[in-house]
């Protein structure tokens, strides 16, 4: 994997599809909610059911991309 193919990456829970992904180790962070998501042999695995949820986040509603999105529904 390497920086121009990471770059082109989304996080796949974030609403506006426009958070990208850093690499740590064998994990993706997204850059916007922190959440992680695995790397098998060699591929991203960018589906929200692999998702780990930052520590003190208890489900995915919490996360701040998502309270954001929850905000403009409300609005219309
Ligand atoms: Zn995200």
């Amino acid at each position: 994997m390497d920086d121009a193919f990471l770059a082109q990456l989304r996080c796949p829970i974030d609403p506006q599809r426009d958070a990208t992904l850093t690499r740590d180790e064998q994990l993706l962070v997204c850059s916007r909610c922190r959440v992680t998501f695995p790397v098998k042999q060699g591929l991203p695995v960018l589906v929200p059911t692999e998702a780990e949820l930052p520590a003190g986040t208890r489900e995915v509603s919490q996360l701040p991309c998502q309270r954001a999105m929850n905000r403009r529904k409300n609005r219309n």
